[in-house]
């Protein structure tokens, strides 16, 4: 399947339960993609995310793995593969942030953070490289984030983690596309989910202030990128960082 002609095509999103993942799922089944929801605690968001993506015709189910330890990558994978048959798109999108100024974070906070975002997204690539070497056809999507790209006070561990993503998706760019796997990151900006409600009112006005777009993205904003990465016609796009911010990394 050199270009990816030929279906069904098959997707796992990490994180799909809920916020940018959900809509991730959602957008990749409005595609026709079978689709493996993965999540960490909370199966009844996941269970209500297969049941959107099935209602709009395809295969869907909720997978619990966890993506902070390489054993629990590799199972994941393989447990989405064995459901699948084969597995044509990876979106690495499970993310966690544990913030604070460098003299109050701790090391069990920093590893937490890059086990997660980073360890996470490498293990699970490197679990669903074998199955797409041998197909000779996949997508690997990573959800990075423009704080990977600028830094921001009190976010060392995940600005370090997003950053890091960058380099995984560069490096693995080069490494796979002859074979011929793609692999691209999106960095989204300021995203409306659980994730940035947890912020205080005065951060959320700085940061509005700060979004040349005025206002924060949705969700599928951010699934339209992933979208057009995950399509067979973006075949020579590879080692891309596409920032879905409203002008934020401007
Ligand atoms: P969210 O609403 O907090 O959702 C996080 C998702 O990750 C949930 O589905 C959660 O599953 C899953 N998850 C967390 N730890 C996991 C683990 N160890 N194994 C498997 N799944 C795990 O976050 P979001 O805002 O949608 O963010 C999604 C991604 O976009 C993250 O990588 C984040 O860093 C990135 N991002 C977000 C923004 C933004 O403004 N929101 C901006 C830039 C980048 P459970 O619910 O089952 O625990």
């Amino acid at each position: 399947m050199q270009n990816g002609d030929t279906l069904p095509r098959t997707a796992l999103v990490t994180g799909g339960s809920r916020g940018i993942g959900r809509a991730i799922c959602l957008r990749l089944a409005q595609e026709g993609l079978a689709i493996c929801v993965n999540y960490a605690g909370n199966a009844d968001a996941a269970e209500e995310t297969a049941h959107l993506c099935a209602e709009k015709g395809v295969e869907a189910f909720a997978l619990q793995g966890d993506v902070s330890t390489a054993a629990g990558c590799t199972a994941l994978v393989e447990a989405a593969l064995a459901r699948l048959g084969r597995l044509d798109v990876l979106v690495n999108n499970a993310g966690i942030t544990r913030d604070g100024l460098i003299l109050r974070q701790s090391e069990s906070d920093f590893d937490a953070v890059l086990d997660t975002n980073l360890k996470g997204a490498f293990f699970c690539a490197k679990a669903a490289a074998r199955a797409m070497l041998r197909q000779r056809y996949g997508r690997i999507i990573n959800i990075s984030s423009i704080v990977g790209l600028r830094g921001n006070a009190g976010q060392a561990s995940y600005a370090a983690s997003k950053a890091g993503l960058l380099g995984l998706t560069k490096s693995l760019a080069k490494e796979l596309a002859s074979r011929p796997i793609t692999v691209n990151a999106v960095a989204p900006g300021f995203i409306a989910t659980a994730m940035t409600d947890a912020i205080s009112p005065a951060a959320r006005t700085a940061t509005l202030a700060a979004i040349p777009a005025g206002r924060p993205g949705q969700p599928g904003e951010v699934a339209d990128a992933v979208a057009f990465f995950a399509r067979p016609e973006s075949a020579y796009i590879t080692g891309q960082v596409l920032c879905v911010d409203g002008g934020m990394a401007i």
